[in-house]
């Protein structure tokens, strides 16, 4: 118990002195604070019962640590030892005492407070806890969505207390850095606004005028560029940010950005900017980040790694092997390499043979099917090496001595190892990334120690095409990023005769292969973003007339980036989910199981807002009933 992990073991990593936790409250001391220094010490503390034994001694927590308190025996002292072993578990407790040496042999070295004990003289039981739908150190075991609805419960935990204070301090130091070291100015931006077109889905809010609605900004991007218009130079916001895209799994509909505005920069100077601000805010107790960080282009990292947010932290990188197959007789290679980008391509799964199943190896080559179908309804295929170095495949037979030996040396294969191989257009890289992805976890819960857990590898993406096609109808484009992003200069002229061919001044920041930031250098002449917006997006230009104008009036040149705290922090603290490191988060279904919102509200409560709800049918018989 009193080893419990997480209390008081954390460290304040970011800041330079220790806070003064006492100042203007009733308490002398917090629970984690009591040493042999303090012995002989009247001191009063405040805390929840953690645990209770017998009426001997009581454990006492608060959010820095648990101290032991003892419970007097003698008659004197009957009605004190009536209150506190009767008190509940949880129950909120203030308790005055003299603080004593434990007894020799007593002293508990796991627990910081653990070399003393409070004798109890006076206490008071300040609110007594009802029983507890489940108790606060099995949390961890209960459902989450049972979690999320004690929520206020759950923030009791070691593992979000920890959470939410390092997350306060990196915000903190991120303040530090860019207010005081950097001139940034703090400005907030409303979250009342209107669409902004080209990009997430956001939410409406009704407005007291018939048909129109408020958007909740998926991001503070207009903003941010006309306080930039406006001459503020240099802009950031912890920024709550709203996307309505319905229920997808570890997302939020609103989160919050390290939002990041400059004048006068290129890509080069966000880019130093954040790698100071992550090395200054960074937390001590999770090692030290070296920059500047290493940087691949979107088109290496979909042809390496097949994918735009490559998890740097191990090989087993996608080969072209094409050049390697292609006198080879095989029907589906010659059919593949007979399109205009075709090619064949494959990874190399080291030691797959001894850690990975029949079973592991069925599922993954039947994985790619659901995700990421490849082109000319091929097979994912596998060839291993043997023991005695010689390959088994069902293409073997089809390759020569010489092409055997070449495969083996452009997949660096040794024995043992498992290649997965793909042919396609572009989409077997896709399909083969994530297969990297998934062997990689298959790999490591047989016990292969593939990527290093305590392993921060960041990592820039840059030169992304400025636009793609659209998912939905591939003759129609959009913005890879947003419609505001500059071109790349040196393919600015192609905007007006091949938009497809542009690249961007986009640029994306990846932690182990998560997108932890995105940001570009923004167009500021008004012509070129009358021409992306109308003729290349096929956008309404005037919802954005006025940024449009203010692009006429004097814009100086700008840049930024925006940050995603939460997946950061979750990231540091090496949290299953964004949802571990937000206070009330909502659940997948973006509903908050606590308070129950979204909620119903009277057609009276509508009225002002001209809006009726057109009841689904299902719903309407249940609500008659
Ligand atoms: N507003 C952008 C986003 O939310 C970031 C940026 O371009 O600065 O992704």
């Amino acid at each position: 118990l009193q080893g419990e992990a997480g209390w008081g073991s954390e460290q304040p990593g970011m800041v330079e002195s220790v806070p003064d936790f006492n100042s203007f409250v009733t308490r002398t001391n917090t629970c984690g604070e009591l040493r042999s220094a303090h012995v002989g010490q009247k001191v009063t503390l405040y805390g929840w019962v953690q645990y209770q034994r017998q009426g001997l001694f009581l454990v006492l927590r608060d959010f820095q640590g648990l101290t032991q308190v003892i419970i007097p025996q003698d008659e004197a002292h009957s009605h004190l030892k009536e209150l506190l072993s009767s008190a509940p578990l949880e129950s909120v407790v203030r308790v005055t005492g003299t603080v004593s040496p434990r007894p020799l042999g007593q002293e508990n070295p796991k627990m910081p407070t653990g070399d003393i004990e409070v004798k109890a003289e006076t206490a008071e039981i300040l609110n007594s806890c009802k029983k507890l739908p489940f108790e606060i150190k099995d949390f961890i075991k209960k459902s989450e969505a049972l979690r999320m609805q004690y929520r206020y419960l759950d923030l009791r935990s070691p593992r979000l207390q920890s959470a939410l204070r390092l997350r306060s301090r990196l915000v903190m130091s991120m303040r530090q850095y860019l207010c005081n070291l950097h001139g940034f100015v703090d400005v907030e931006t409303p979250t009342l606004f209107k669409r902004t077109p080209g990009g997430a889905k956001e939410f409406l809010v009704p407005s007291r005028e018939p048909g129109k609605f408020y958007s909740l900004p998926q991001s503070p991007q207009q903003f941010k560029q006309l306080l930039m218009v406006g001459g503020l130079d240099r802009y950031f916001q912890v920024a709550r940010c709203y996307r309505d895209e319905g229920s997808r799994p570890d997302r939020q509909p609103e989160f919050t950005q390290i939002d990041i505005e400059m004048s006068f920069v290129d890509q080069a100077g966000i880019q130093r900017l954040v790698e100071g601000l992550l090395q200054h805010s960074w937390p001590e107790e999770r090692g030290s980040i070296m920059t500047p960080f290493p940087s691949m282009t979107y088109e290496e990292a979909l042809a390496e790694y097949g994918t735009d947010k490559p998890d740097t932290r191990f090989g087993m990188k996608i080969v072209d092997i094409s050049d390697v197959l292609r006198g080879s007789g095989v029907h589906f290679v010659q059919n593949a390499l007979s399109y205009p980008h075709g090619s064949i391509r494959a990874i190399c799964i080291p030691q797959g043979v001894k850690y990975l199943t029949n079973k592991d190896l069925e599922s993954l080559k039947e994985s790619h099917c659901t995700d990421h179908a490849l082109t000319f309804s091929q097979e994912i295929m596998e060839i291993i090496r043997k023991p005695d170095g010689s390959l088994k495949s069902l293409l073997t037979k089809f390759l020569g001595e010489k092409e055997k030996s070449e495969l083996i040396q452009a997949l660096n294969m040794q024995e043992d190892d498992v290649v997965l191989l793909a042919a396609g257009e572009h989409k077997q890289c896709c399909a083969l990334g994530a297969l990297r992805l998934l062997s990689a976890n298959l790999l490591e819960a047989a016990g292969l120690a593939l990527r290093d857990p305590t392993a921060f590898h960041f990592l820039w993406v840059v030169d992304f095409p400025l636009f793609l096609p659209k998912a939905e109808n591939p003759t129609e484009l959009e913005s890879a990023h947003h419609p505001f992003t500059a071109p790349h200069p040196s393919d600015a002229s192609l905007l007006y005769s091949d938009p497809t061919k542009v690249r961007s001044q986009h640029y994306d920041l990846v932690l182990n292969g998560n997108e932890v930031g995105g940001g570009s250098i923004r167009i500021h002449n008004a012509e070129q973003q009358r021409f992306v917006l109308e003729k290349v997006l096929k956008e309404d230009s005037e919802v954005l007339s006025h940024l449009i104008e203010a692009l006429e009036l004097g814009a100086p040149p700008h840049g930024g980036i925006a940050l995603g705290l939460d997946r950061l922090i979750s990231l540091i603290v090496d949290a299953p989910s964004i949802r571990d490191v937000i206070a009330f988060p909502k659940s997948f279904r973006g509903r908050d199981l606590m308070g129950n919102a979204p909620d119903y509200v009277t057609p009276e409560e509508l009225e002002p807002y001209h809006i009726q709800v057109s009841w689904p049918l299902e719903e309407k018989e249940a609500k008659k009933n």
